[in-house]
């Protein structure tokens, strides 16, 4: 490979030679400010020219320790060589017949892939789609279709998109939902075990929280209404919150008694995130539907809902699908992914380095007080922060933190309820010296609070 080339061929190091931003990159923000809508956001107005196992090059020559992975995508590393070299050969071939007109072998393939890595090994058919929304879209119209019943249950902190159905199931209004409204109905919102902040503490929290939860369905909605209850197993945008041991499998227990569809969203936490394919193998659980996208296909646009046979085959004929769902490059991308997650054990990677990262965000906690809670697992982890001395959420405090973890050269992203809490999601092929170079930042930038 040549030196403009990204992937894993750019140089390991962090490398600061400008201010962050740059003035290279400065210039671009003013154009995209005159081009580009305000609606759309960036957390580091740096500009990439070059990305590859963990940094991110960009336009001033700067070299960023990536703990962002562009939002749990790039998880096998960008322009991963499998991804690259199968994308590559499908984009010289064709690159669209659709799926829908002609079909072929890379979405097929995709999807034997899915049933044979998702959890339970009861027959499974899956449905391709583009994007993240897009296929928790498809796994309400399935179940739907399956059940006969309208009703959708989500939780409190759940995130799971911005169309108009997925801004209704997403819990946070502000940036997600303000404005936007109106919402699709039939939507019911009832309480997560997020154990830091259960009012009564942690060791009741599954309990307490899963009885709140069916209570309310039965009484408000009725359990014979409701066709789907769609949950995160590890809640990504609401803040990396792991639901207390014992809330999940009470819900999936409570959603097969009365024949509702049990979907795990994992767009965030599957694909090795968290040190297994997917985060509800954890606690054994089997969900009917399961949603993927994100680190699915090394950084091209491929979501999937994958489920048991009898339920993805409820809707009728022409009833799923889209223009571009299961793009032939994106499917290629994909296998391509899935190759590397297995040949490089990408679950062992992720397992190290939360061995790495967990003993010291630990004891940074035990060192500023600012640090409330560490949690997360695998390569999915976070710390939220909180005035000293109480639980207040203190988003000013982790803004700051972001800043000056960036101006230092390590991409790190904020996110959750309250906007106080830091997430950690490095690529799952980060060296170890990079891991702990972004290690010793965070605690410089804590110091320095
Ligand atoms: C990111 C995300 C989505 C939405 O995916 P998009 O590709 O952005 O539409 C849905 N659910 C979860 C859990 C996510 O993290």
């Amino acid at each position: 490979m040549t030196a403009t080339t990204g992937g894993p061929s750019l140089p390991q190091e962090r490398r600061v030679v400008t201010a962050i931003p740059g003035p290279k990159s400065q210039e671009l923000q003013a154009r995209r400010s005159a081009a580009v809508a305000a609606g759309v956001g960036s957390v580091l107005p740096v500009f990439t020219t070059r990305a590859g196992g963990g940094v991110v090059e960009d336009v001033d020559g700067n070299s960023l320790i990536d703990f962002g992975s562009g939002i749990a995508v790039t998880s096998v590393g960008n322009s991963a060589e499998a991804v690259v070299r199968r994308a590559s050969a499908q984009l010289a071939a064709f690159t669209h017949s659709c799926f829908m007109v002609t079909p072929y072998e890379g979405y097929v393939e995709v999807c034997e892939k899915l049933a044979e890595l998702t959890p339970g090994d009861h027959a499974k058919k899956s449905a391709l789609f583009n994007s993240g929304a897009e296929a928790v879209e498809n796994a309400v119209k399935i179940a739907r279709a399956y059940t006969r019943r309208q009703a959708v249950v989500v939780f409190d902190h759940g995130y799971h998109g911005r169309t108009n159905l997925t801004m209704a199931l997403t819990a946070k209004n502000m940036p997600y939902k303000h404005s936007f409204g109106p919402f699709a109905p039939e939507v019911y919102r009832v309480p997560v075990a997020y154990p830091y902040r259960w009012l009564t503490g942690p060791e009741r929290c599954a309990e307490e929280a899963s009885a709140q939860a069916i209570d309310m369905i039965g009484k408000q909605i009725g359990a014979e209404n409701v066709a789907a209850i769609v949950i995160e197993p590890l809640l990504g945008e609401g803040g990396f919150i792991e639901p207390a041991k014992g809330f999940l499998p009470r819900i999936a227990e409570f959603a097969k008694a009365n024949g509702i569809v049990f979907v795990a969203d994992e767009i965030q936490s599957g694909f090795c995130r968290t040190g297994q394919w997917f985060a509800c193998e954890d606690e054994g659980i089997v969900p009917d539907l399961i949603t993927t996208a994100k680190g699915i296909a090394g950084g091209l646009p491929l979501s999937a809902v994958t489920g048991r046979a009898e339920i993805m085959d409820a809707a009728h004929s022409g009833g799923l699908g889209g223009t571009y769902g299961g793009n032939p490059v994106a499917c290629a991308a994909a296998l391509g992914a899935i190759e590397t997650m297995r040949e490089l054990d990408l679950n062992a990677k992720a397992r190290h380095i939360e061995e790495v990262m967990k003993p010291r965000l630990l004891e940074l906690r035990e060192k500023y007080e600012v640090i409330g809670d560490v949690r997360g697992r695998g390569a999915m982890l976070a710390i939220e922060l909180v005035r000293p001395g109480s639980k207040e959420p203190a988003p000013d405090t982790t803004a700051a933190l972001a800043k000056a973890c960036h101006s230092e050269g390590l991409l790190v992203l904020t996110t959750g309820t309250y906007g106080n809490v830091m997430r950690f999601l490095p690529p799952l092929v980060i060296g170890e010296e990079l891991l702990n170079e972004g290690l010793d930042i965070l605690e410089g930038a804590l110091a320095g609070l």
